[in-house]
């Protein structure tokens, strides 16, 4: 009896040991009552790198020639630089590499408002998944000054630095990187493409779902996802 008892409970503990540590991403369609993570990258998605960089660029080689945002094409701006002539190219890396670059760059429009808002949201959480540059003697700090700056000081706690993205799990990745890879080859996020100047032209994926701005519909895209 004690015996057929001892058994039945050790029955019963593995079985509730088994749902606790089966993750929300084992579910078989939707999982009720789970939480939808999301991963905002920072540069191009909430700050504006583009016309923050065109704009030191400009101030600092007067006299050089420059490339338009409506003429930017591909993700990085130092070698469309680089194309356009050779020396260019570390021009146009040292204005990252500047001190205040990342702390100065201004927001792009609605991007704090639906952070806060979609920060808020039942059942959600919101985290900020940024790749600083390997020059890390201001960009780290840089960006953690930015996001207390704008974001306030309770968003310090969401904020992930990363240099591989593919190895974070979440339910959605926002980022207006075309390309992310890494190590892992299945991400757990769906990769939602924000569109900026230097990806717009890129011929629309079947595949891969575009935010065109935060004006455009991002709670429909959450809720999509839940
Ligand atoms: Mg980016």
């Amino acid at each position: 009896m004690a015996l057929e008892l001892w058994r039945r409970t050790a029955r019963l503990l593995l079985h509730h040991r088994g749902a606790a540590v089966s993750s929300r991403r084992t579910c078989v369609g939707k999982c009720p009552n789970t939480r939808l993570r999301v991963l905002l990258d920072m540069d191009g998605v909430l700050a504006d790198f583009e016309g923050g960089f065109l704009k030191k660029y400009r101030q600092r080689y007067p006299n050089e020639p420059f490339i338009s945002l409506e003429e930017r094409r591909g993700f990085w701006v130092s070698t469309q630089y680089g194309e356009l002539r050779a020396d260019l190219c570390d021009k146009a890396i040292s204005i990252w590499e500047s001190k205040n670059f990342f702390m100065e760059l201004e927001p792009l429009p609605g991007s704090v408002e639906a952070v806060k808002e979609m920060a808020k949201m039942k059942n959600t959480d919101v985290f900020i998944c940024t790749s600083p540059i390997k020059h890390y003697a201001h960009c780290p700090y840089e960006k953690y000054a930015w996001v207390e700056r704008h974001l306030g000081p309770d968003f310090l706690e969401k904020v992930i630095l990363t240099r591989d993205k593919t190895i974070v799990s979440g339910d959605i990745l926002v980022d207006d990187k075309p390309d992310i890879l890494g190590v892992e080859p299945n991400p757990s996020w769906e990769h939602v493409l924000f569109t900026a100047c230097h990806n717009k032209h890129l011929p629309v994926s079947t595949t891969q779902r575009r935010l065109l701005s935060w004006a455009d519909d991002w709670r429909d895209i959450l809720e999509g996802k839940r």
